[in-house]
């Protein structure tokens, strides 16, 4: 198979020319033809040469004049040099072996079909000649072709072997599967199973990189699946394995709370991009085991596993290698609101609850709705329908008060040293007091959000604790 004609780009011209002076055997090897032949955008271009990668890398950027400057990596025997959009990395081939406690293996130089050899799945392992004589040409020894039209993840050697050496190729399967929406092929998976336990050789990061790419993708619930079936989950997110079952006590049971959990990871995923609120989406329920109790009248409740689900992510955060910042904390704030607009919306929806919701959300209320309506994972088509429609009303509320009293990001519409100005405070707790009856009072509609009404209103509430009032010097804010 000849695929000359992806190989267009004036790069892989300049590479062969180079290659051919220089008589070295070369490709471009692995995702990059993975995703041409899928026709996925990739801008990682990795070449491979019977020889020095980092010579061919010097002279291949020597052709792109002076501006082009080479990285070399000598630790890896690496070189990659940036041309535009696209970063190419040049190296040469080599054979691999592995020894039990490390997943680094030792290096040799090697063929091509040794270098393919060390590479985890049929489909990552195709590579493209790019000599004049041969150019365009797939060299293709495991069939990865095939199993890219059959739609397969399957390792060019023996399943155990390739995961036992690198555990962290197991990872890997599962989010390509998710990526590409591919099948991992039996034995493959199967020796997933049985290796588990060897990811304990991979660290936190490099699992945590392979998630958050789960994660991304256009349906996660596929990889956790996965995951969890592999026994894999049990081991690097056991909080979210313990989510997995349904329990049934005099005859009534509760859902199972992973699969729900995967179910509004999907319906999320449809909304957004963004990487955080999918991970609010995966512990927004956290709570739930922890909080689970059956009572004889009322059956199953998770009393308050909002707030318990909250204070949960802090050690999740730190043991799956999440960043401990502003996320984390955008995450507790959306896990610990998330049952607020459900609430509003079983109820009447007051115009005082939505403020109070748009106080507490603050900017990241709309993505609060998002992830509230991602929730609705129920088989009643009219539950479905009467919450869906009590969100719509909540989130038209949220646009009128929001227009009117500009509570999203609330500032006191009168501070602290004018309340002890006019009282003739020193710092007290009736400064406190006065402040939290302004919030409330605006929240609660008995006033606006301006410096005139909440000045009144201040007077009003001072005198009634007792104070004397006196007119400020200047009668603003
Ligand atoms: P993506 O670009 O989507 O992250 P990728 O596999 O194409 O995925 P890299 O992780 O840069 O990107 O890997 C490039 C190539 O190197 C792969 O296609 C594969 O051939 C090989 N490779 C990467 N990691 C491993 C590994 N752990 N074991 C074996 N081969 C690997």
């Amino acid at each position: 198979m000849n695929l000359k004609s992806y190989l267009d780009h004036h790069i892989f011209h300049a590479i062969s020319e180079v290659a051919d002076k220089r008589g070295l055997e070369t490709y471009v090897i692995g995702g990059y033809v993975r995703d041409l032949i899928l026709h996925r955008p990739s801008k990682d271009i990795d070449v491979v040469t019977v020889g020095s990668g980092i010579e061919l890398a010097q002279e291949v950027a020597k052709k792109f004049g002076p501006k082009v400057k080479v990285n070399v990596f000598k630790s890896y025997g690496t070189a990659m040099i940036r041309i535009r959009e696209n970063e190419v990395e040049f190296v040469g081939a080599r054979k691999e072996s592995y020894q039990r406690h490390s997943r680094n293996p030792i290096v040799e130089d090697g063929t091509l079909e040794d270098d393919q050899k060390r590479r985890d799945f049929t489909i990552n392992a195709l590579a493209l000649s790019l000599n004049k004589e041969t150019f365009g040409e797939l060299v293709d020894p495991f069939g990865g072709l095939e199993d890219m039209e059959d739609q397969r993840i399957i390792t060019p050697l023996e399943p155990g072997i390739t995961f036992s050496d690198d555990p962290l190729r197991m990872m890997r399967a599962i989010r390509f599967a998710t990526q590409l929406n591919f099948d991992i092929e039996e034995h493959t998976l199967q020796a997933i199973a049985d290796n588990a336990s060897r990811i304990e050789i991979v660290s936190g990061e490099r699992i945590m990189d392979e998630m958050n790419k789960i994660i991304l993708s256009p349906k996660p619930s596929v990889g956790f699946k996965l995951l969890e079936s592999t026994g894999l989950l049990a081991l690097i997110f056991p909080e979210l394995q313990e989510m997995k079952g349904r329990e049934v006590r005099n005859g009534i049971g509760h859902k199972d709370n992973f699969f729900h959990t995967l179910a509004v990871l999907d319906n999320i995923c449809a909304h957004t991009d963004n990487l955080w609120l999918r991970w609010s989406a995966i512990l927004h329920d956290i709570g739930k085991p922890k909080t689970k109790r059956f009572h004889p009248k009322f059956g199953w409740t998770f009393h308050a596993h909002n707030h318990v689900g909250s204070k949960m992510v802090p050690a999740i955060f730190k043991h799956l290698k999440l960043p401990l910042n502003d996320k984390m904390k955008y995450v507790q704030k959306m896990v610990f609101l998330h049952m607020r607009p459900i609430i509003l919306s079983e109820e009447i929806v007051t115009d005082s609850a939505v403020r109070r919701l748009l106080f507490d959300a603050g900017d990241d209320v709309d993505e609060l709705m998002t992830l509230c309506e991602a929730d609705i994972t129920s088989k009643n088509p009219e539950k479905v329908t009467k919450y869906l429609k009590n969100f719509t009303i909540v989130r038209e509320k949220l646009k009128e008060l929001e227009e009117r009293d500009a509570i999203r990001n609330f500032q006191p519409p009168v501070s602290g040293e004018l309340i002890m100005e006019c009282f003739q405070l020193k710092p007290s707790k009736e400064i406190g007091m006065i402040k939290v009856a302004i919030k409330d009072a605006i929240l609660d509609g008995e006033i606006r959000n301006n410096f005139e009404e909440a000045f009144e209103f201040m007077k009003k509430k001072g005198i009634e604790l007792g104070l004397t009032f006196t007119e400020p010097k200047e009668h603003t804010n």
